[in-house]
């Protein structure tokens, strides 16, 4: 007779090779692997493979927080709306973090939402087992909690970047940062939501993305990016991409390198 961890366990196996690119059953997640081993298979019993579509809530503004998401590909837009209808997004989340950090930090709600800007696909659990699995093993919560202050960091250097650097330098940080956590160098992505995240006008974009395609770096048709260019593109973004990036690499780099060594022994 199968306990319920491990009827759970199977369902997610039997999920996850249908679901899966790869079919090797491992979580794709960057943050999960940085898990000991013993926290990774806990925590997989109670993972389910989502589909990520363009524009899916992963949660609402002022909604309870029903699922914890691990993003595998893809990216999760962190997005503050006005009282007049206007939105800017404020963060982004990818294959490096997790998506629900009211949960984490003990709320079940936040005022801004949470949605994904380039489909992709994840693993998501019950907010209520993540609680759970939070207080069984401190070594968990600790990473979880460095990965809140990277993104904690992320949040600060894109209202100061907003504040200081011009479209085309926020434009090729965003499309930097959307590259180092997509598979590949094309994605999806629309003239509307690009406007929405960088906070301007549709023209505006256009003036930008027409600029950087004709200097060669990017191509972008129907909603389809690919980079071309990527040398060129870190040449032109602001210094705010390198910043975030560092800050991700002091506070969880050594995780992954404690990990790895870890793994070689
Ligand atoms: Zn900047």
């Amino acid at each position: 007779m199968l306990n319920r961890a491990q009827r759970r366990s199977n369902k997610y196996k039997r999920a996850r090779g249908m679901a899966a690119v790869n079919s090797d059953n491992r979580a794709h997640n960057r943050l999960l692997t940085y898990l000991v081993q013993e926290d990774q298979e806990r925590l997989l019993q109670f993972l389910e493979p989502v589909e990520l579509e363009y524009k899916r809530p992963l949660y609402d503004a002022d909604e309870r927080i029903e699922f914890v998401h691990f993003i595998e590909s893809g990216v999760g837009s962190l997005v503050c709306a006005m009282a007049d209808g206007r939105a800017a997004e404020v963060g982004t989340v990818g294959n490096e973090g997790v998506i629900g950090l009211p949960v984490l930090l003990g709320d079940d709600r936040a005022p801004s939402s949470m949605y994904v800007q380039v489909p992709g696909r994840g693993l998501r659990m019950r907010a209520r087992a993540f609680r759970e699995q939070l207080e069984q093993s401190p070594r968990m919560r600790a990473v979880m909690l460095r990965y809140t202050h990277v993104f904690f960091n992320q949040i600060a250097q894109t209202a100061a970047c907003a504040h200081f650097h011009s479209l085309e330098q926020r434009c090729c940080r965003w499309l930097l940062m959307t590259r180092d956590r997509m598979p590949s160098d094309t994605f999806l992505l629309t003239h509307e939501f690009l406007a929405m995240m960088l906070g301007v006008r549709r023209a505006g974009v256009s003036v930008a993305a027409g600029g950087l395609q004709r200097a060669g770096l990017i191509r972008y048709h129907r909603g389809r990016i690919t980079i071309l260019d990527r040398k060129g593109l870190e040449g032109r973004a602001c210094e705010c991409y390198a910043v975030a990036k560092a800050e991700f690499d002091r506070l969880l780099g050594f995780v992954g390198a404690r990990r790895r060594n870890a793994e070689r022994l």
